[in-house]
């Protein structure tokens, strides 16, 4: 689980020193069909190289691409979560370009009348979202791995052609964090989908910012710049946020931004460019005259908006008004669907638990000792939500103590124990024999005349190290509450 993705999503973005930052993002999705965009190679990632191409995706001449009919339900599906509107009739171009990643000289995208414009996710207005196909993957080899220092760049075309919905919005971010909430809970509400695996590591979701700042007040846009494909949003966070500084300084000095694309390092926080925008290229779009308008029917129109799933920002709400969850752990939850389901499977282990308990549980103590324990996935954790469900239960009904309950998890986040045969194993049953626990009291005040006098004389912190033997005596299986009000008896308070 993610940490710090909390605080809501509008984070201020006014500064004190007179600017505020003005952010739009394009994101690129590639889509979990099958088979490529326009033609039948199959989709695969990690494989051998080029063992994934034909002469449609390798741009031989003469040969007729066909569009994915899967990938267009995908879009739709896209466009439908992010409330966009679709277009009757949406347009493929060649958008021109050479570089060796790209065989036919030319991609098929969408330009001037794209798939769904106009749309929203929270905060964030979502201009335009389009279908085009991926390009080849450039492999840089070398010394330092990078273009201009490289000795040798390989062509992976297992890639090219993957279909790919490219997400525009509007430029209403306004800081680094907000930009990595939103990335998150965009990502999120795309793997709801299912239509993506989301992965930023793998380049199965790539992002790219779009730069500037401007005085607070004015509505006017600074020149911008571009900071490509961050492999993770927190990476992209603190990318964005040396940018807005570096900006600020410049700007502040006198100095104007140079319209440029970026590339921020993590390791040194260093921001180099890679190329002026300047140089860059007018891409010459013309329509595809072998593919045919994208004219949705009804049909699929409906499809897609009947088969949308709860999505995150929804969920997220529905944690926090109508189970009481607090606003950090219902969006912690909500935004991961993995998470999600989760507590949903260890709520519905025992309804008699309060949710807000249960959200506490696997957002507090179950995820910090997956992190403790060599921060593990939880796809990979060894703890069920029923066997969670079922500590959490124990711990609820005074069957344990909180602190015994600590304990049990450790074991199961360890080694997968069922909680109650722990429980049973270690003896840590609360004692509920009032009797019993009498009369562990009644020989703690014996044994420690000392704190006892104190407490009777008015010094109520001495109580303290009276309790501590009583919870040695019974390895910690007392109900404190109960333990407080049995010594208090018998010292006469
Ligand atoms: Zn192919």
């Amino acid at each position: 689980m993610s940490q710090g993705a909390s605080s809501g999503g509008g984070t201020a973005g006014a500064t004190a020193d007179g600017y505020e930052a003005v952010i739009g993002l394009e994101i690129h999705v590639q889509l979990s069909t099958e088979t490529k965009m326009f033609c039948g190679c199959r989709l695969s990632f990690g494989d051998e190289p080029n063992i994934h191409t034909c002469p449609i995706c390798l741009g031989h001449p003469g040969v007729l691409p066909v569009p994915n009919r899967r990938a267009i339900e995908f879009g739709l599906l896209i466009a439908a979560a992010l409330d966009c509107e679709v277009a009757p009739r949406s347009i493929f171009h060649r958008k021109n370009y050479f570089y060796p990643d790209n065989p036919k000289a030319y991609q098929i995208s969408q330009f001037d009348i794209p798939l769904a414009s106009d749309g929203r996710l929270n905060e964030v207005r979502i201009h335009r979202a389009h279908l085009e196909e991926d390009a080849a993957k450039m492999i840089h080899v070398g010394t330092s791995g990078r273009i201009q220092g490289s000795d040798a760049s390989l062509v992976d075309f297992n890639r090219a052609g993957t279909p790919l919905v490219e997400i525009v919005t509007e430029p209403d971010l306004r800081s680094g964090a907000q930009v990595r909430e939103w990335g998150q809970l965009l990502r999120a509400t795309i793997k709801q989908l299912g239509v993506s695996d989301v992965n930023m590591e793998e380049g199965s979701l790539r992002c790219d910012a779009n730069v500037s700042i401007r005085p607070v007040g004015s509505s006017e846009l600074g020149t911008k710049t571009e900071m490509k494909n961050m492999n993770s949003f927190r990476y992209l966070e603190r990318g964005v946020e040396a940018e807005i500084e570096r900006q600020k300084q410049l700007l502040s000095a006198g100095g104007r931004v140079v319209q440029e694309t970026l590339h921020f390092d993590p390791s040194s926080g260093e921001l180099h460019s890679l190329r002026s925008k300047e140089e860059s290229h007018d891409y010459r779009y013309l329509p595809e005259p072998d593919l045919v308008p994208l004219a949705p029917t009804p049909e699929m129109l409906e499809a897609a908006a009947e088969s949308l799933p709860e999505l995150p920002a929804a969920r997220a709400s529905r944690y926090r008004d109508e189970l009481g969850i607090p606003e950090a752990a219902a969006q912690l939850l909500s935004f991961e669907t993995e998470w999600a389901d989760f507590f949903e499977g260890v709520l519905a282990h025992d309804e008699g638990v309060e949710p807000r308990v249960v959200a506490n549980w696997v957002t507090g103590e179950f995820a910090a000792e997956l992190r403790r324990q060599g921060d593990q996935e939880l796809s990979r954790s060894k703890v069920s939500a029923d066997s969670l469900g079922s500590l959490i239960s124990m711990v609820a009904v005074g069957r344990i103590s909180h602190a015994s309950g600590k304990s049990v998890l450790e074991s199961m986040v360890a080694e997968g124990a069922d909680p109650r045969q722990v429980v049973e194993e270690q003896g840590l049953e609360q004692i509920s024999d009032s009797g019993e626990l009498e009369k562990i009291v009644k020989s703690a005040i014996e044994a420690n005349p000392g704190p006892a006098e104190q407490v009777r004389s008015g010094n109520q912190k001495a109580i303290g190290a009276l309790v501590g033997a009583v919870m040695k005596e019974t390895r910690g299986r007392a109900d404190g509450g109960e333990v407080n009000r049995l010594l208090k008896k018998h010292l006469d308070l």
